[in-house]
Order: structure tokens, then C-alpha cells, then sequence
């Protein structure tokens, strides 16, 4: 693994075999990748937070393809993931996933954040893309400690992109900046000694 500075942000990146892995403070429905990923819920009906700004800086295109969605399959278990378009947005498709809701850390949320990751990198896969921009899952209004969260997150990704996979770059796209601080942070905390 590789570290380094884009020189424009300031923000740290990091390589895994060929993959970048980057960390930006930002606005998720201003990215240009080929998916951004949505912090949604089980019901895909739009909401809150990340959520809601997706739906709005998207436009109708995107429930009308979650509300398809439900119909066919039911509401999208916690941990799973499942792609529409991205409507008026610039990037090319959404992701959703649902993070788990913290309950004191007992209950499965671990496994059930990591899968989040992990689904919504495998779609994104599955559908030949190369370049996915996550939000911080489950951090906002389902209430799990950011520094945990942080070191799942990325943990998770870093582990998918050490395998044999069409995604080679990723950015997690960070609101607010004690998030993105604490990620940066997490970062540098999970590759230390393995540069
Ligand atoms: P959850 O319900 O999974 O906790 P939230 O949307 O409440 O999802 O919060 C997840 C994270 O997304 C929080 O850190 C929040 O600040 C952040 N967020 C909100 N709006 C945006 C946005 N436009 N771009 C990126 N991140 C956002």
C-alpha cells in the first residue's frame, strides 16, 4: 500500500495494488463517479440526511426506479444493496444500501456495516464500473460512533480492493469536517507500518 498527497486537496490518497483510495470533505450529489452510494432505508422511499439530498440533486427519475425496485423484491434488507440511475446527477448511477441502526454494537451492527460496504462494492462489480464515491453510513441519523465506523468502512473497502475487481478507485466523500477528520485519521491509524 501506497501513500500519498493530492497535491490539489491536500487530502490523503492511498494505492492498493493498482486502486486509489481517496478521502475529500464534500458534497456526495456533486461527484462525477460512476456510482455514488446512498445511506438509504429499507423502504428505498427516499429521507434525511444524505438521502434526501440524493432524491432532491437527483430528481423523480430515482424513486420511480427504488419504488420498481420494492415492488419486485420487498424492502431492501439491512446490509444488501441495489443500483438505479442517477437521474439529473453527474455521476452515472446510485447505490443504495442500508446501514444498520446502532443499538449499543451487540446487535449484529459490525457485520451488518461491513456487508453495507461490501454489497454496494460487489454491485458496483457486478455492473463493470470503475469508480464508486461512499458517504458515511449509519453515522448520521442511525447513530453509530463515527470512529467505529470509520475503521469498518474502511477496513471493508480496502480489503475489496485487494482483490481482482473492475472498482480501482474509490472516495469517500465526507460532509462535515470532524467526519472527515476522524476518517482521515482511521486511515492513516489502519496502514501505518504497511506502506
Ligand atoms: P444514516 O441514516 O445512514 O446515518 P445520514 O444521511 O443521516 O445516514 O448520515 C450519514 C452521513 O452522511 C452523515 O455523516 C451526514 O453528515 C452525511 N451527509 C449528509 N448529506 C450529505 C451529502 N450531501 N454528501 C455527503 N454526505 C452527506
Amino acid at each position: 500500500m501506497r501513500e500519498g498527497v493530492n497535491i490539489m486537496t491536500d487530502s490523503p490518497v492511498y494505492t492498493i495494488n493498482q486502486a486509489r483510495l481517496s478521502i475529500i470533505q464534500g458534497d456526495i450529489t456533486r461527484q462525477t463517479t460512476d456510482a455514488i452510494v446512498n445511506a438509504a432505508n429499507s423502504g428505498l422511499m427516499g429521507g434525511g440526511g444524505v438521502d434526501g439530498a440524493i432524491h432532491r440533486a437527483g430528481g423523480p427519475a430515482i424513486l420511480e426506479e427504488c419504488k420498481r425496485i420494492v415492488a419486485r423484491q420487498g424492502r431492501l434488507p439491512t446490509g444488501q444493496a441495489v443500483i438505479t440511475t442517477a437521474g439529473d446527477m453527474k455521476a452515472g448511477n446510485v447505490i443504495h444500501t442500508v446501514g444498520p441502526i446502532w443499538h449499543g454494537g451487540r446487535q449484529g451492527e459490525p457485520e451488518l456495516l461491513a456487508s453495507a460496504y461490501r454489497e454496494s462494492l460487489k454491485v458496483a462489480a457486478a455492473n463493470n464500473l470503475i469508480s464508486v464515491s461512499f458517504p458515511s453510513i449509519s453515522t448520521g441519523a442511525y447513530g453509530y460512533p463515527v470512529e467505529a465506523a470509520a475503521r469498518i468502512a474502511l477496513k471493508t473497502v480496502i480489503d475489496f480492493l485487494g482483490r481482482a475487481t473492475s472498482v480501482s478507485e474509490v472516495v469517500f466523500v465526507l460532509f462535515d469536517s470532524p467526519t472527515h477528520d476522524v476518517y482521515t485519521a482511521a486511515l492513516q491509524e489502519i496502514t501505518k507500518g504497511k506502506k
